[in-house]
């Protein structure tokens, strides 16, 4: 049997997937704004990614990249290429997010010969060891598995309504600790590199400001440090942008991807200047699976999609339109405390009449909505913010749609 331990967030059983829409055993139709967590970018088997995986499938389907070369990994790495920033040219490949985080801690230890890294408080970097110890979006991911990997260190996020401050005052306040995180605890020639996921993702789908990004980026740049950006959630057109720092006007050392890169296939990469992938030790990368020549051929063609249907320009006009739209149908609720978000990626903050996180009734309000045929997650410590994140080829009526059965839903969960 199916381990009891894997639950899960909605009550369909699944068994087809087309475009917006997951379609249950009994026939039921759902509007998927899960997205398979952000994975599925270009929709449930867009036909283009279903012919290149299934002309693969016919031609070679594990080239094992430590043993033999095979060209769609050749090709994806020059497409990546031109879609990263500038100084990105060099690129390493596994299945997992989980995994091409444990690859960028290997190479910025290597690289660097420091031993620490620093990670923001709400962070979410995987679940394996080393990127379990960086993260920190809720202590149920942790609990009973301490002592995790050392050398991990925790800043806080610039989550301006946790604080309940301005943003101008969450990025000083955030800033200082940093600099005193670095004074006391790690210090700057013990710190290999610092983590930053452009858009908080599982810990409540915050945006970071450029502001804070760039002042970060000083910091690295002062003491040496490598700045790595997660893009495993908010990259592929994800925000409304290419990259969720192209919001943020920051030069990466690293760029992590997965989820959206390949419409569902496993796939997960890391790219860095190639004189830094150069530092890694030889040997120290590599895996069985990694780089899978149909999850690559997925890749390409999900990269073409995107590109050829116009799917950045898309997640941002259907970003704005769902924000706009949710903040004139419950901006006001009393029990919304916020709505925010870039592109694609929007979250709702529940809270109760003293304005603590609601969970409780994110998880009714999630339900009632499932029961209507809108699947939506939950995000944030507590589960009080209901993420919406649908794939990238989401259209205006469904977006609407949305919006208006997750307004009754929420009116039906208050009671
Ligand atoms: N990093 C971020 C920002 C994520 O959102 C996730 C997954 O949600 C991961 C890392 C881990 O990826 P995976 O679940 O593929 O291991």
């Amino acid at each position: 049997m199916l381990s009891p331990l894997l639950t899960q967030a909605t009550g369909v059983h699944a068994v087809k997937g087309e475009g917006a829409y997951l379609y249950g055993a009994d026939g039921d139709r759902y509007l998927d704004f899960t997205a398979g967590i952000g994975v599925t970018s270009t929709g449930h088997c867009h036909p283009k990614v279903v012919e290149a995986a299934q002309k693969q499938v016919a031609s070679l389907i594990h080239g094992q990249y430590t043993t033999v070369m095979h060209p769609r990994l050749l090709e994806l790495s020059e497409r990546l290429e031109e879609v990263m920033p500038a100084s990105i040219d060099s690129f390493f490949y596994a299945s997992a997010g989980t995994e091409a985080v444990e690859a960028t801690l290997r190479l910025a230890r290597h690289a660097t010969e420091r031993p620490n890294v620093i990670v923001f408080q709400g962070g979410f970097h995987g679940r394996t060891v080393g990127s379990l110890s960086m993260t920190t979006s809720k202590n149920g991911l942790r609990a009973g598995l301490e002592p995790l990997m050392a050398g991990v260190f925790v800043a806080p996020f610039p989550y301006a309504y946790h604080y309940g401050w301005d943003e101008p005052t969450a990025v000083e306040f955030c800033l200082k600790q940093f600099d005193h995180l670095l004074a006391t605890q790690t210090a700057p020639d013990e710190t290999a590199a610092v983590y930053l996921e452009p858009v908080l993702g599982e810990g409540g789908y915050v945006p970071v400001t450029a502001e804070f990004a760039k002042a970060i980026r000083r910091r690295c740049d002062e003491h040496g440090m490598l700045l790595v950006m997660d893009e495993i959630q908010t990259g592929i057109g994800r925000t409304g942008k290419f990259w969720g720092l192209d919001h943020l006007d920051v030069r990466p050392d690293m760029v992590i991807t997965a989820k959206g890169l390949a419409s569902g296939f496993p796939l997960s990469a890391f790219g860095a200047p190639r004189e830094l992938m150069a530092k890694g030790r030889p040997g120290s990368q590599g895996g069985t699976y990694g780089g899978n020549a149909v999850s690559c051929a997925a890749a390409l063609a999900t990269l073409d999609v995107v590109q050829q249907e116009g799917l950045v320009e898309n997640a941002a006009e259907r970003g704005r339109q769902l924000m706009a739209g949710l903040q004139e149908a419950i901006g006001n609720h009393g029990l919304v405390g916020d709505v925010r978000g870039r592109g694609l990626m929007v979250g709702v903050e529940l809270i109760d009449t003293d304005g603590n996180p609601n969970g409780g009734l994110s998880a009714k309000a999630r339900s009632r909505a499932n029961e209507l045929g809108l699947l939506l997650l939950p995000c944030g410590a507590y589960g009080q913010v209901v993420r919406f994140i649908p794939p990238l080829i989401v259209d205006e009526s469904q977006i609407d749609s949305a919006v208006e059965t997750f307004t009754t839903a929420l009116a039906e969960a208050v009671g």
